[in-house]
């Protein structure tokens, strides 16, 4: 738990404040919400309208590019202007990539200046060298000599930095040393971070962002680990970049930054949606706002430590556990795809639900598993009765806890298929389970135990006595529950869970179920869920753990079936379609992003496999793009350029025909094959 107090419970990192304008950051204030302008900078009423706009729906920190130095003076008017118009309380920021010039302007107009390391007088022009340690420190001079005015400046007119790395677009120095790497953008930061103090300077705020949340997530850990070798506590402002649009950028937002919240890091945050900024904030607000009703009131101590921690939070390894053949073609394992399930209300709402999971709109994320209550020897009856053909792969059956293996025996016979056994775990029930083990080992079947935090080191024993051969874990946790109040959480538990059950030596596949007190359930927004269940779940895959996930808190099956996929794929942890790379766009954007990622989606969202980018400008360099396939950049206007991997193959290339290059290169690349004809229920 070297990054943070406790990842079992929500403890905030102490961190210095830094003043952004009149807003604190960091400390004891709020996580603050900001966004970016995309409007261009030097038309400077679309920028204030844009920095106004963002303000009235909550925004407390505007960003807004500065790629040159004449659009860095403009920063003067658009600040006058934005204050002129009642809003001075909202401090700007600009953007500055490549150009001190650019900076030590803008630094004169606003309240901060963010610098990405990897391209601040920095070369970056992907060349492969090794640097000798003499050269290294002959290039660290020159930052230094580069840098330094900038801080003396901004320390003299009270302004705050960031230094925000972006992974990909480190420079040549740090690729050599670190690779494209958490450990070389965190590095990249402190050199930075060393000049600066230097100069008795420490109003500075750091990111680290990346596409890829499992990235991002690892980078941040180790930022924070390293600054405490150094007892630095600067603030952290959070993000993933080119997340997207719609659903998947919202999920990629929430895991990243979600996950680190939860484990009380970060101070501010940017949730980057490829969409009009203005619907960037409620998305940020609700994050935030959930992180925060999880505070511990107590920063020093935790008051439910667990005192080991197996995972690694550095790098990624996903849990071992036995693999249960489920059904065919349907196993769970350490080298299988986390599996699908849905539940349904009632036995009787069986049949509805078999026709709409045979939809052919699920036929490429398809449901493997249906949960359905049994409350009554009725419900069983019923079930046995029901002529219903699932178009799943197995059946899973939550008992109450009054029915007994003996009753359910009967039915286990006549039912076709694997079917697995759902049985909350009491102290007071050992027989009872025990019961439930015989029988669903004599049969072939499988039993998930649901439990709850209490019961981990009792059910373990169990395990271990009787054996974890067909069986997985669950745990009966409400996400984000109104009652607790307090700075538990389920993710918490289910890493609690996890620790229990490896020191144990228990093996069992675990199930992760997003569930929701059925009180607050219909009042809940899609957009909560959403945020809820890719925090839960996309946290928990993102340290290796989940093989199974149920999305519980959406009644509609086939929202709560894509969802569930939309989120394996957020987290890496399943690809079911084209992953697209998008930036959220800005004053340096060279084409129409909204409109141009859909129309490309349309085109080429059934790639399943293929990772795309769509950027607008190349301003942080092909590296921005990180592990894309094929990239469609923004070379000049109305001029696109295309890359494969890294590597521009098009140049300048009319808008006009981009669409249909992109796919002919795609078809070169072998990459390419004809979408299945359009779905009609
Ligand atoms: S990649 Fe997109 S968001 Fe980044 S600077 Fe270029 S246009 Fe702006």
């Amino acid at each position: 738990m070297s990054y943070c107090i406790s990842r079992f419970q929500t403890i905030r990192r102490l961190t210095n404040e830094v003043k952004v304008g009149s807003v604190g950051v960091g400390a004891n204030n709020p996580i603050r919400v900001q966004s970016m302008t995309t409007s261009d900078t030097q038309d400077v009423d679309a920028t204030v309208k844009q920095s106004i706009a963002l303000a009235e729906v909550g925004c407390e920190i505007v960003r807004i590019t500065a790629p040159n130095v004449p659009a860095a003076r403009c920063l003067k008017e658009i600040r006058t202007k934005l204050s002129a118009a009642g809003f001075g309380h909202i401090p700007l920021v600009a953007d500055i990539h490549f150009l001190p010039q650019a900076a030590m302007e803008a630094v004169e107009h606003v309240e901060k200046v963010r610098v990405n390391p990897g391209n601040y007088a920095d070369k970056k022009k992907f060349a492969v060298r090794e640097y000798t340690d003499a050269d290294y420190e002959l290039e660290l001079e020159r930052l230094y000599d580069a840098f330094s005015p900038l801080v003396k400046r901004a320390k003299e007119l009270g302004r705050a930095l960031r230094v925000g790395t972006n992974h990909g677009s480190l420079s040549d120095r740090i690729m050599n040393r670190y690779g494209d790497t958490p450990l070389g953008m965190v590095e990249s930061a402190l050199e930075f971070l060393r000049i600066a103090e230097s100069h008795g300077y420490n109003q500075m705020i750091l990111s680290m962002k990346a596409s890829n949340p499992k990235v991002m997530i690892e980078a941040y850990r180790l930022l924070v680990e390293r600054m405490q070798q150094e007892a630095m506590r600067y603030p952290l402002h959070l993000g993933v970049t080119e997340a997207g649009d719609g659903e998947d950028g919202r999920i990629k937002g929430a895991i990243g930054i979600g996950s680190l919240l939860l484990d009380g890091l970060g101070d501010t945050i940017r949730v980057s949606l490829t969409e009009d900024s203005v619907y960037e904030i409620p998305v940020a607000q609700a994050l935030a706002d959930k992180a925060m009703s999880l505070w511990h009131p107590d920063q020093t101590t935790a008051a439910n430590a667990v005192s080991s921690d197996s995972i690694d939070p550095f790098h990624f390894a996903k849990r071992e556990t036995t693999t249960l053949a489920l059904a065919d073609g349907c196993a769970v394992g350490p080298e299988l795809p986390p599996r699908v399930i849905v539940r349904v209300s009632s036995v009787a709402a069986l049949p509805e639900a078999a026709a709409q999971l045979a939809s052919p709109r699920l036929k490429d994320t398809p449901v493997e598993g249906i949960l359905v209550p049994i409350h009554s020897a009725a419900d069983l009856s019923a079930l046995q009765s029901a002529t219903v053909a699932l178009p799943t792969k197995f059946l899973v059956l939550e008992l109450a806890p009054q029915l007994t293996a003996n009753e359910l025996a009967p039915l286990l016979s006549n039912v076709r298929g694997k079917i697995v056994l759902l049985r909350a775990f009491a102290e007071d029930s050992i027989d009872t389970l025990k019961s439930f083990l015989n029988l669903v080992g004599s049969r072939g079947h499988f039993l998930a135990v649901s439990t709850t935090a209490k019961k981990f080191p009792a059910l373990a024993n169990f395990l271990k006595q009787f054996g974890d051969g067909n069986v997985m874990i669950s745990l009966a946790a409400e996400n984000f529950s109104p009652k607790s109040n307090s700075s538990t959480h389920a993710l918490g538990e289910y890493r609690a869970l996890v620790e229990a059950l490896n020191t144990a030596g228990i093996r069992a596949p675990i199930w992760i179920r997003n569930t929701a007190h059925t009180a607050v359930q219909p009042h809940n927004s899609f957009l909560s869920k959403l945020l809820e269940a890719s925090i839960l779940t996309g946290s928990l895959l993102c340290d290796g753990v989940g093989d199974l996930i149920s999305i519980e808190t959406e009644a509609d099956l086939l929202r709560a079936t894509k969802l569930s996929y939309n989120v394996l794929q957020g987290a890496g942890a399943r690809i079911s379609k084209t992953e697209f790379v998008a930036c959220p766009s800005c004053g340096r954007t060279l084409f129409d992003l909204q409109t141009t990622t859909q129309r490309i989606r349309e085109k080429t969202g059934h790639l399943k496999g293929v990772k795309l980018a769509i950027m607008g400008c190349i301003v942080n360099g092909p590296g921005e793009m990180a592990d894309a396939d094929f990239g469609y950049v923004g070379g000049a206007p109305g001029k696109i350029n295309l890359y494969v991997g890294k590597t521009c193959v098009q140049y300048n290339i009319p808008q006009t025909d981009a669409d249909d290059r992109l796919i002919a290169l795609i078809k070169e690349h072998g990459k390419w094959f004809d979408p299945e004809p359009a779905v009609t229920d």
